[in-house]
């Protein structure tokens, strides 16, 4: 048991909050983190105990925990104007400011922006788009979606039935008409003999399959992240999203890129979209695209689906959709503020010029025995721990928790996800830090792999 005194902040903790996906008997063991406050990409717990936060919060504080900048463009606009919605013919200037931007920063030349509050409800309102136009377009049955094993898009009632993770089934979700495809993952996945262009091939021929046997009527579109995050870093395989693209091409379905964490640098470009060369019809965007300054999450639409969603607004004369904070004029404010830190001062330059350092990094750590795979790009991987060659550990040793608390311990803070461990630093990490990171990590792993050998 944990020994946190009773009227300890830990103590409080756990009596009055309830913990999203947290390990609970870990909590029971070793009590909770409680933080007070970041300096760079540290944080501080409540005894003064420092973190390097190896995952950048959730993947979103691309510019560490402390930047001025953005904290004083929220606090520049609280003092101008501090909350507004975006209903009735209104917004704030921010907003319209914000909507111009993203547009300029898109791989298209025009398009229109639609704002929510999170990454979940942007994936949601695109649904509720794709459903609306299938209907004004004399489709009502084009209400299918299609997404892949292990895509992580969300936790609302829409996007977890999108998210295809075996721990929705306690909701009774996904909820019909949510197709999961095979997760590209060639290490996992490919078979015996298979090359990864092989793979690619099989996969959009399963792509083209589905959408035979569901009828190509029946399916409002294609959601996919260019690299799969929570499913454990995976990048896709050779030739992937031309392969798959041209098969919805064909059938006239729109691809649907998910960029809640690669937008906005985590590759090593603006878009995961630009990063694997291709254009899709929309785009999602959350986590960094406030560098997790201000909880905010856009809809994207290319030209193609600027067009549709109007002409299917146009009978009705309104989209009866939006959230009360839609368009939030701090959020607007610290978003462009932290589109400028990325991409004009210098942070996209900094996971382009350490990314190959980050892999060299890792792939040193990679050599032992008990790492089967390393993936990632830019400033997102995963180890993979294995019991040797692609066996997993039995998941009774809970492998990658010991390791992230392992790690904890040794004042790192990393993920466990399935049977791996996933590094994602602030892109302000310093070459310092960085081999702060790979130290503790490598110590952390052996000193694992030797208790459960
Ligand atoms: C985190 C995430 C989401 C959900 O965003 P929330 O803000 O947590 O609702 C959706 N898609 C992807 C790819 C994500 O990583």
């Amino acid at each position: 048991m944990n020994t946190h005194a009773h009227n300890s902040w830990e103590a409080r903790a756990e009596e009055y909050s309830l913990y999203g996906f947290t390990d609970l008997p870990s909590i029971r063991d070793r009590g909770t983190v409680v933080v007070t406050h970041g300096e760079g990409p540290y944080i501080f717990d409540t005894n003064g105990k420092k973190y390097l936060d190896s995952n950048s919060g959730l993947w979103n504080m691309v510019a560490g925990f402390d930047h001025k900048g953005l904290a004083e463009a929220a606090k520049a606009q609280y003092d101008r104007f501090p909350g507004y919605h975006a209903f009735f013919g209104r917004m704030s200037d921010q907003t319209v400011a914000l909507s111009e931007r993203l547009i300029d920063v898109s791989p298209w030349d025009r398009g229109k922006v639609f704002y929510t509050n999170s990454g979940s409800e942007a994936n949601d309102t695109m649904v509720k788009m794709l459903w609306f136009m299938g209907r004004a377009e004399g489709t009502p049955h084009k209400r299918k979606i299609l997404t892949r094993g292990n895509a992580y898009h969300g936790v609302t009632a829409v996007s977890a039935s999108m998210t295809a993770k075996p721990y929705n089934e306690v909701f009774g979700l996904p909820l019909d008409g949510f197709i999961h495809l095979t997760c590209p993952h060639y290490w996992r996945e490919g078979a015996e003999g298979e090359s990864e262009a092989e793979f690619t091939q099989r996969l959009a021929a399963e792509l083209d399959d589905v959408i035979t046997r569901e009828g190509a009527d029946t399916i409002a579109g294609f959601f996919a992240e260019p690299v799969l995050g929570a499913g454990g870093v995976i990048p896709p395989p050779e030739g992937y999203f031309q392969a798959m693209q041209a098969v919805l091409r064909k059938h006239d379905i729109p691809l649907i890129s998910d960029e809640v964490i690669c937008g906005f640098g985590r590759t090593g470009n603006v878009w995961g979209c630009e990063t694997y060369d291709f254009i899709p019809d929309a785009i999602i965007s959350s986590k960094a695209l406030t560098a997790g300054y201000f909880p905010m999450g856009a809809v994207m639409l290319g030209p193609e689906m600027t067009d549709r969603l109007q002409s299917a607004i146009d009978p009705i004369e309104e989209f009866p959709h939006g959230f009360t904070a839609s368009g939030h004029p701090v959020g607007c404010a610290v978003a462009l503020k932290a589109i400028d830190v990325v991409l004009e001062e210098g942070l996209l330059d900094m996971v382009r010029a350490g990314a190959g350092r980050m892999e060299a990094g890792l792939a040193e750590i990679a050599k032992h025995p008990n790492i089967g795979e390393l993936r990632g790009i830019g400033y997102m991987w995963a180890l993979e721990a294995v019991r040797e060659g692609k066996v997993p550990f039995e998941s009774e040793l809970s492998v990658s928790e010991r390791i992230a608390n392992t790690c904890t311990d040794h004042g790192l803070i990393c993920r466990p996800l399935g049977q791996s461990v996933v590094l994602c630093p602030p892109f302000t990490l310093t070459d310092g830090q960085m081999d702060e990171m790979f130290e503790k990590l490598d110590g952390a792993l052996r000193q694992v792999f030797s208790d459960i050998a």
